[in-house]
């Protein structure tokens, strides 16, 4: 039985340069790596050689006849990609056998045509460590890297749940990328704060910015400054031990907590908070927090999305994630799904909304409806956080019609829903960085294809790189790809002697 991508995989392409028949995909250079949910492995060429499973650094792979019950879904989510074995008969990446190379071309670099380079990398979170990873290719390439916290790798540290451990075991690929001689940490060390970066462009031959997304989108509704009231980041980052919320407290005393926003951190709070907290206890979870959770009078979670089902913003191995290994009791409203169709073209969407079907059929006994629930609510735009004394009571919702193109229109009906703690997870927004120009309006720091630019005008030897160079979206491994190509304009730009720092000029 062919091998399977699974749960966890967060798209780096490790896999397709290890695979010796080229049947994972969709690779780098192809179309839709960028929006794909994950890659898929071609079940009818698959010939189980197993070296993808090696090479995955998530354990994200598995042989078939592995599966265990909770992943065996993702057999038919791969297969369906390709039309092989699918109830869907498309065929995603028609794949000509005549084209297939004997190998999958792994690319090496050639030597850098010029002297040593000494390099700054800010941050040290997945794309700080894959830019890293792609520099420490070139012999002569010395880097330092800068991170304000005490503990290196950001978000696959502070930010991926911890329950989800087979992804949070990249960071054992980070571990050995950092014990590389020629790169040195210094942890502790904020830019802009302890040194600037004119001071660091003066020290190094190139810079690069990996410093990430670090502030929540706002809500822009009366009644967030409510107790009660949170980013799901603050939440995410007291159960990941993240130290900028060492002093967070959260009251999860109230029945019913409602999360605004329907991504997968919006998943993974809810699964989080309605988990039975004995299976978090073999986790990274912070101790004080899983105190907390043992203690929680919590019976519902609802997770409430602005649009429609189509448009939910989780992805289709989260979902599975979620409804296969934990087996939550979990509602979705039919009537949310009436007249909803799938884009005939897209087969994730197919499979979510099938997903979601298949859950709004669910029956549950009357043990499984003691359980804390999820509920997901869809077409309720926030339009008001409700406060008695201060404190959050509930959320004033409008209800929005969902057009085909998947436009929300206000129908001017209003729902109210109680809850003790509410939850904002609509998205991750960067900071300015003093010294280097911004967008305000995108959160990221202009650049073209990775080169700091300032207008139309490059910012010379300074490059940009992971949710500060394209916005917070994609997965952990779409960083290795994006930092590819800011490396490969920094090596153009050295070669060709246009993006050297005044330091060596
Ligand atoms: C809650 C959450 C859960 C997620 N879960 C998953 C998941 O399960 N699977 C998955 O594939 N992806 C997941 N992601 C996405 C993934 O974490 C991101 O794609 C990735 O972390 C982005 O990498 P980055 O290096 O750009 O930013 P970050 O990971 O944020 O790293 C930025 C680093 O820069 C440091 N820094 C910032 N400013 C400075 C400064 N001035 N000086 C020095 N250091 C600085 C920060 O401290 C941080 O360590 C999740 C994201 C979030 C928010
Ligand atoms: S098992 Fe071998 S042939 Fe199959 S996807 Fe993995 S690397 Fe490719
Ligand atoms: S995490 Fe990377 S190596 Fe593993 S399956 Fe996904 S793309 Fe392939």
């Amino acid at each position: 039985m062919p091998h399977v991508v699974t749960q966890a995989c967060c798209g780096d392409a490790s896999c397709v340069y290890a695979c010796p028949v080229n049947c994972i995909h969709p690779t780098p250079d192809e179309p839709g790596f960028g929006t794909a949910e994950m890659l898929y492995i071609d079940p009818t060429t698959c010939v189980d050689c197993g070296a993808c499973v090696t090479a995955c650094p998530v354990g994200a792979i598995v042989p078939g006849h592995r599966l265990k019950p909770e992943q065996t879904r993702f057999a038919e989510v791969n297969a369906a990609q390709y039309g092989a074995n699918s109830i869907l008969g498309e065929v995603r990446f028609p794949v000509d056998m005549a084209k297939r190379l004997p190998l999958a071309p792994v690319a090496t670099p050639g030597p850098l045509r010029a002297g040593p380079q000494h390099v700054a990398i800010v941050g040290s979170g997945p794309s700080a460590m894959y830019a890293a990873d792609e520099l420490l290719r070139l012999p002569n390439v010395t880097i330092t890297m800068y991170e304000r916290l005490d503990a290196p790798f950001g978000l696959a540290r502070y930010g991926v749940a911890p329950d989800h451990t087979a992804t949070r075991a990249v960071m054992h690929l980070f571990d050995d990328i950092a014990r590389h001689e020629r790169l040195r940490i210094l942890l502790g060390v904020e830019v802009g704060r302890d040194l600037t970066v004119d001071e660091l462009r003066a020290r190094h031959d190139a810079v690069f910015w990996a410093g990430g997304a670090a502030t929540d989108r706002p809500l822009g509704v009366a009644g967030t400054d409510a107790v009660g009231f949170a980013a799901a980041t603050s939440l995410v980052g007291w159960y990941n031990d993240h130290p900028d919320f060492a002093d967070a407290q959260f009251d999860l005393s109230a029945p019913r907590v409602i999360v605004i926003g329907n991504g997968n951190v919006a998943l993974d709070v809810a699964r989080i908070l309605t988990a039975d907290p004995t299976g978090l206890e073999s986790t990274t979870i912070a101790r004080g927090a899983l105190d907390t959770l043992r203690r929680k009078g919590i019976r519902e979670v609802v997770v409430v999305g602005r649009r429609g089902p189509r448009e939910a913003a989780f992805t289709l191995p989260e979902l599975i994630g979620l409804v296969d290994h934990q087996d939550p009791t979990i509602f979705v409203d039919p009537a949310d799904l009436v007249g909803v169709t799938a884009d005939p073209d897209n087969i994730t969407e197919q499979e979510k909304l099938a997903l979601l079907r298949e859950i709004s059929q669910r029956t549950y006994t009357t043990e499984e409806l003691a359980r804390p629930t999820i509920r997901f609510a869809f077409g309720l735009a926030p339009a008001e956080i409700r406060t008695e004394n201060g404190t959050v009571s509930g959320v004033r919702f409008a209800r929005n019609t969902i057009a085909a193109d998947g436009t929300a229109t206000p129908t001017g009906e209003i729902l109210d829903i109680d809850a003790g703690l509410v939850l904002s997870s609509v998205g991750y927004h960067g900071v300015a960085v003093p010294g280097l120009p911004f967008d305000e309006q995108s959160g990221v720091i202009p650049n073209d294809a990775g080169r700091v630019v300032d207008g139309d005008i490059p910012v010379p030897g300074v490059y940009v790189t992971g949710w500060i160079k394209r916005g917070p979206n994609g997965f952990i491994g779409t960083n290795k790809t994006d930092s590819a190509q800011s490396v490969a304009s920094w090596r153009h730009d050295v070669e060709t002697r246009s993006g050297r720092l005044s330091r060596g000029n």
